[in-house]
């Protein structure tokens, strides 16, 4: 196996090789350690020179005593521990580079079930690399003292990096886990690396067991391909190969959407909700609904998909000329904020193109300064009575009709009568 020892020392970060080191040291010093790699996208970053992402490991041995002398070495809380022998070091507070390091007991999987959870039991670091998604994931480079800098690759990622390349380890991939067909997705664009040629075979097999995933699993692979840079890109692949309708028979990513979404992708600090509105602008309410409900979504991702249909019902009067800034206000209120937005990047250059900004830059932020309390001070009585007047005084002030606050008491003491009469 050729050794990479030079990866660990020469081409990792200042902060990567500090934990490497530690890892080293703890598993020449710990007696119930066997082994200690890093594993997975890791190794496939270091060998293609990019930033890696956290820091994976695996341990054959006991995992947990390795943790929690990693996480003592470099001043870490004690490890979180999650299912099977899983341990999480948090390390935001202590590195720049590495937020957390996951650390595995080296492990066996199997299916009984597609798109279940796997079954799981104590094993190789061989078996560990046999359970992984693609060649090009399922490497490992050893820690120990011993053979620091080993490659252990029983499937050719090494090759297949070479080679640009995704490709499964066996046939049933993305049966065991559909999952995976969204990895192969993000992984082929953000890489440059092409599918193997078995693999849109594997894909078109495979893809009705989208169905058997449940809705957070669905959901949460879907905005990892919003929050990639290259989400566009993937979008693209994604529909071609399928994997929107099988999400969903009506999602679909538009001309526009797309558009929207290339020239926004410069930018990555556009927020998950706004991603959302832009990606399903089209959709017309049925087809949203379905969205949301494959989903499982909670409200706030599900009122951005839902929110473009609803906006679409009613934008059309803010084409009326000499509409109320109360008016508008009515009428958007209602509406999620990011569907407005979607709105103006992705909706026709009409005169509602217009309104929509002016709501969204100032119409929204106008409040009126007196609370319930100045209401009850002068008199008025509890009850639903005061957010009548207050919402009377809001439009008032919208429109420009009162500017003080004491031109707002004298408008409701004013209203009051017509209130109380009611
Ligand atoms: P990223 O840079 O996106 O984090 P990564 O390769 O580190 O890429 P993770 O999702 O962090 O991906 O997973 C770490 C490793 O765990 C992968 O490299 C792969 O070996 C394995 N893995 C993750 N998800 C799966 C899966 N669904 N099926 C099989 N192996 C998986
Ligand atoms: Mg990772």
């Amino acid at each position: 196996m050729p050794n990479l020892s030079q990866l660990l020392t020469t081409k990792s970060s200042v902060e990567y090789k500090r934990v490497f080191e530690h890892c080293r040291d703890i598993s020449n010093e710990l007696d119930g350690v066997d082994g200690v790699y890093i594993v997975g996208g890791i190794v496939r970053d270091l060998i293609l020179d990019r930033a890696p992402g956290d820091i994976d490991l695996s341990v054959v041995g006991d995992a947990k005593a390795f943790s929690q002398e990693l996480a003592a070495r470099i001043g870490a809380a004690s490890p979180d521990e999650s299912q099977f022998l899983t341990f999480k070091i948090r390390t935001s507070g202590i590195f720049s580079d590495v937020s957390s390091i996951d650390v595995v007991t080296a492990r066996a999987e199997s299916y009984a079930d597609s798109a279940a959870l796997p079954d799981v039991s104590v094993s190789s670091i061989d078996d560990d690399l046999k359970r992984r998604d693609f060649t090009v994931n399922a490497m490992a480079i050893s820690l120990a003292g011993s053979d620091w800098g080993t490659l252990v690759d029983p499937n050719n990622g090494f090759g297949d990096v070479m080679r640009k390349r995704i490709k499964v380890l066996h046939d049933s991939s993305f049966v065991d886990d559909p999952t995976r067909i969204f990895r192969a997705v993000r992984y082929a664009v953000r890489l440059g690396f092409k599918l193997d040629s078995r693999m849109n075979e594997l894909i078109s097999k495979s893809i009705a067991n989208i169905d058997r995933l449940s809705g957070t699993r669905v959901r949460n692979e879907f905005e990892l391909v919003l929050s990639e840079p290259n989400r566009v890109e993937m979008l693209r692949m994604s529909e071609e190969i399928g994997l929107l309708a099988a999400i969903s028979p009506g999602l679909r990513i538009g001309t526009k959407a797309l558009q929207v979404l290339s020239e926004q992708s410069e930018s990555d600090s556009v927020e998950l909700p706004d991603l959302l509105a832009i990606t399903t602008f089209g959709l017309n309410e049925d087809e949203a609904n379905q969205v949301v409900q494959r989903f499982d979504a909670p409200p706030a991702s599900g009122e951005s998909i839902t929110g473009n249909a609803q906006l679409a019902k009613h934008v059309a009067v803010l084409d009326q000329p000499n509409l109320a800034p109360s008016e508008v206000a009515e009428i958007l209120r209602e509406i999620p904020l990011a569907s407005i937005n979607a709105y103006i990047l992705a909706g026709p250059p009409l005169p509602r193109r217009d309104k929509l900004v002016e709501y969204v830059e100032k119409i929204r932020f106008i409040k009126p300064e007196i609370t319930g309390d100045d209401l009850l001070e002068i008199g008025i009585p509890q009850g639903p009575i005061i957010g009548q007047l207050i919402d009377v005084v809001r439009r008032a002030k919208l429109d420009g009709k009162v500017s003080t606050k004491q031109d707002e008491i004298e408008l409701a003491k004013s209203r009051l009568p017509g209130f109380l009469a009611k």
